[in-house]
């Protein structure tokens, strides 16, 4: 018997009853003769509520403060957690992210996880202990400050800790059974996935799946670390992400794995811009250097009686602020005439590698979006991706229509959500 990493979401944990749930079932997988390294984050949605305290006492919080507060919310369901083992008999220690040796780049609020360096949990697990550490948190390289990974991060301190202690499998435990081919918040007639490959998953979170956080399935598929995606909830099997399905894991040859969306996105509409080179590269640089990142962008044609064009492009909402005002700050450098923000929109993709040898999948997503009186204002495409971008207000009809149009709804059970705010 190996070495197991189980990550428990904010919703496993979200009140006493679930603490002492969760325990429970992290001593039993101790008494199968596993070593156990449990990464847990904060109870229900106590990031969220720190967010909103921050913001009450200043505007804009950001940077070393901001992480030093949110990081507290997972050193509270370490310690209880790790107090609810030891109450069942068993031993437990709890550690810090820094203390489990997650160190990260300096990037305050979205640290990038550089090294990890575990050795206080590799001695505490051969002392016989089950290791709880605080996930979404790290500390700097340089200058030693507390940093968090990004919203969600606590998926990829569980996979990173997997890939240090050499771990069989990195087991995350969340509200639903597993991967679905749709949010079943959204989509009662989701499927779930027995088996996904880290290519179709890896879009489906970088699509807005927040079932995996993106970064973290990079990092699995990066060090060959199968993920098992699960609920704390019921004892069933959920969904296996790796490079290759085992013997017993079920393979559908779907053409589409599923369907995914997003709605923290907002979109900026750079309007009156001099149709000549270097324009574009002013402004993508001067967000770059604002530290914002962007995901779709299209250009308009130029209107050949004015010489100018509209550029739109999308990035996550909570960055909207610093790119309005690092794009006014060089309006007169670049030229443009204005800025428009609109923060009311949706983004629905398509994923599956089946898209790659068949022809005919894109038409079937407009076709499906206009039947269901879905109007498209921006479309990405990758090779295995279709996304565009829509009013926010059409996103669930938007995903429930293409979800049946791809034959993907079950003709079974409906999809469980045990707990979670869906926030
Ligand atoms: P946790 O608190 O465990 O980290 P999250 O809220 O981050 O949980 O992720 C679980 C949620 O992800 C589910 O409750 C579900 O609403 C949402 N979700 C979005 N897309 C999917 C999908 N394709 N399959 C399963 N869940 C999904
Ligand atoms: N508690 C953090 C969040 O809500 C990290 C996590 O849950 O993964 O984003
Ligand atoms: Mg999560």
């Amino acid at each position: 018997m190996g070495l197991v990493v189980q990550k428990y979401g904010g919703s496993s944990v979200a009140d006493a009853e679930g603490i002492k749930r969760v325990a429970k079932r992290i001593v039993e997988a101790k008494k199968n003769g596993h070593q156990v390294v449990v990464v847990v984050s904060a109870m229900g949605d106590t990031t969220d509520e720190l967010i909103e305290l921050a913001e009450q006492v200043s505007p804009m919080p950001a940077g070393r403060e901001f992480d030093m507060l949110l990081t507290a919310g997972e050193r509270i369901s370490m310690a209880l957690l790790a107090m609810a083992i030891k109450s069942l008999g068993h031993q437990a220690q709890s550690f810090t992210g820094s203390q489990a040796g997650v160190i990260t780049d300096s990037v305050h609020n979205k640290a990038r996880i550089i090294d990890v360096t575990p050795g206080r949990i590799r001695t505490s697990i051969d002392e016989g202990n089950i290791a709880i550490v605080a996930g979404f948190q790290g500390v700097s390289q340089e200058g030693k400050n507390i940093t968090t990974l990004g919203r969600g991060g606590s998926d990829t301190t569980a996979v990173a800790l997997a890939a240090a202690l050499d771990a069989e499998v990195c087991e995350i435990y969340t509200d639903v059974d597993g991967v679905f081919t749709a949010d079943p918040r959204v989509v009662k007639k989701a499927k779930k996935i027995d088996w996904i490959s880290f290519e179709d998953m890896l879009e489906l979170a970088a699509s807005g799946s927040k079932v995996l956080l993106h970064r973290c399935v990079e990092y699995a598929r990066r060090y060959n670390i199968p993920i098992h995606v699960r609920s704390s909830f019921s004892g069933l099997q959920g969904t296996w992400v790796s490079n290759e399905p085992r013997g017993d894991q079920q393979v559908e040859h779907a053409i589409i794995s599923g369907v995914a969306h997003d709605v923290s996105e907002a979109k900026i509409t750079v309007v009156g811009v001099p149709d000549k080179p270097g324009e574009a590269a002013a402004i993508f640089r001067t967000i770059a250097d604002a530290e914002v990142n962007i995901d779709m962008v299209v250009q308009n044609v130029s209107a050949a009686s004015t010489g100018l064009t509209d550029i739109s492009f999308t990035l996550p909402k909570a960055e909207g602020r610093k790119a309005i005002d690092a794009l006014e700050r060089a309006k007169p450098t670049i030229g443009f005439e204005s800025l428009r923000y609109d923060d009311q929109i949706a983004k629905i993709s398509l994923v599956g590698a089946g898209m790659k040898t068949n022809p005919g999948v894109t038409a079937g997503f407009f076709e499906a979006l206009s039947d269901a009186g879905v109007n498209i204002e921006l479309i990405s495409t990758s090779e295995i991706r279709i996304s565009v971008v829509t009013r926010a207000d059409d996103v669930n009809n938007a995903v429930r229509a293409v979800h049946s149009a791809f034959g993907l709804d079950s003709d079974s059970d409906e999809a469980v959500v045990y707990g979670g705010t869906g926030r």
